[in-house]
């Protein structure tokens, strides 16, 4: 099975030149993320510095998921704060320190920044570093920005993770066997079926980046390697980077294509055989492809344009175009770094536009104009698109649903073949 270890980054899309739009946007910010840190990592407590406006995204973003006591939270920015007449520093430490006597359960503190906290300029990471000093070691305080201005919805896990790395610990042992990090936040399901291929696959130095916990946090040493579970992680991919840890290249494990390339790249970092791979990975990947012939065949021949909002667009695109037999017309996100999804981009065959960045005016009109099957697209977009008739798909759906893996793929394709269903019913 070197079929696919034999694949080079080059080709395809790779060359296809990028159509750079720098207009209006229309995305949610990074506090989104929020929603599935903080049931991720058991041990953190996020707190938003911002407006009641972040507060009520966070609150309906959540919805009502949120029956125990929540680990996210908003200090509001009054105006006398906005305007200079309080210190805003003071009142964080006050917040912190209520907060912490009251939940002695929090061991990793976020300080997330927002639009007001930048606007006023408080510095959230003088406060994390003396929050810090004053709560170690029982809690570690970090901080990130979320804010509208700086970030789009996926980028505040990108932010997040990021924040976490120069506080990993080094392990300076270098006679100790190669090390993986899987880098990015799945279903704790998905991750499992991951952790149980690879540790098949005789892969059993295994870290996840976030961690469920502080004291499960990886290390990094001369033999760390990561392999990134998401496409937005370019922040965190440096961080790791600039640590000394080794990037393995790879596109994305959505569908059989991608999880298997995804797996192979990793197998041959650690030099996994040949034949090893085939025996654990023939029975998932024949369960996959069948899983995802029903679906498919919906699909088949279809079209979709995807408008930019999570980063996943060019890693589902691939998916849709080569395993669901679509056609892409345009590939939008709102950034292309080609050294992260290169390899995915290089398989889909020549043909889509691929575009970085949003005028959405523009989009709109080419949108329109082509007529797709399906548009992914963010919430704003998706109600006026459907009531002029075009079927469309939240694009946050595909971040808050688990997608990746072989045993996903079937539900990644149901995911866009129900709204066409759906629309072809109504249609008869
Ligand atoms: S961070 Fe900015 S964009 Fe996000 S909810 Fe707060 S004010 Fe709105």
């Amino acid at each position: 099975m070197n079929q696919v270890s034999q694949i080079k980054y080059v080709g395809g899309c790779m060359d296809t030149p990028v159509l750079k739009e720098r207009g209006q946007r229309e995305v949610f910010c990074g506090l989104t993320g929020i929603i599935w840190l903080h049931r991720k990592i058991q041990d953190a407590f996020f707190l938003v510095v911002g407006s009641r406006t972040c507060a009520h995204l966070l609150q309906s973003a959540a919805g009502v998921m949120i029956f125990a006591e929540p680990r996210f939270g908003t200090a509001i920015l009054e105006e006398k704060d906005l305007a200079g007449m309080a210190d805003a520093h003071d009142e964080l430490d006050r917040e912190v320190e209520a907060l912490l006597s009251r939940r002695p359960d929090i061991k990793q503190l976020f300080l997330v920044g927002s639009c007001p906290s930048e606007v006023i300029k408080l510095d959230l990471s003088r406060a994390a570093e003396r929050l810090t000093k004053l709560y170690a070691p029982a809690v570690r305080v970090l901080n990130y920005s979320g804010s509208g201005i700086e970030t789009t919805f996926t980028q505040g896990e990108d932010a997040c993770l990021a924040s976490m790395v120069p506080v990993l610990e080094g392990s300076n042992n270098s006679s100790i066997t190669k090390e993986l990090i899987l880098v990015g936040a799945l279903p704790d399901v998905v991750e499992d079926q991951f952790l149980k291929l690879l540790n098949e696959l005789g892969i059993s130095n295994i870290k996840t980046l976030p961690a469920n916990s502080k004291n499960h946090a990886p290390t990094i040493g001369p033999n760390t390697c990561f392999a990134l579970v998401q496409p937005f992680l370019g922040d965190t991919a440096e961080a790791l980077e600039s640590r000394g840890a080794k990037r393995i290249v790879a596109p994305f494990p959505f569908g059989e294509q991608g999880t298997t390339a995804w797996l192979q790249a990793i197998a041959t970092e650690f030099g996994i055989e040949s034949s090893k791979f085939e025996n654990v990975t023939n029975a998932p990947r024949s369960r996959a492809r069948k899983a995802l012939e029903a679906a498919a065949s919906l699909l088949n021949g279809k079209t979709v344009f995807f408008f930019p909002d999570s980063q996943l667009e060019i890693p589902l695109a691939r998916f849709l175009v080569n395993e669901c037999g679509m056609t892409a017309i345009e590939i939008g996100s709102p950034y292309v770094h080609k050294s992260i999804i290169g390899p995915d981009l290089s398989l889909i065959k020549k043909g889509p536009i691929i575009s970085e960045g949003q005028d959405v005016d523009l989009q709109l009109s080419r949108c329109r104009e082509s007529k797709p099957d399906i548009t992914v697209c963010g919430l704003g977009l998706a109600n006026p698109l459907e009531g002029e008739g075009l079927t469309t798909k939240w694009a946050i759906e595909l971040v808050f649903t688990p997608v990746h893996g072989y045993e996903q793929a079937g539900d990644l394709a149901g995911l866009f073949s129900r709204p066409i269903k759906r629309r072809e019913v109504l249609k008869l």
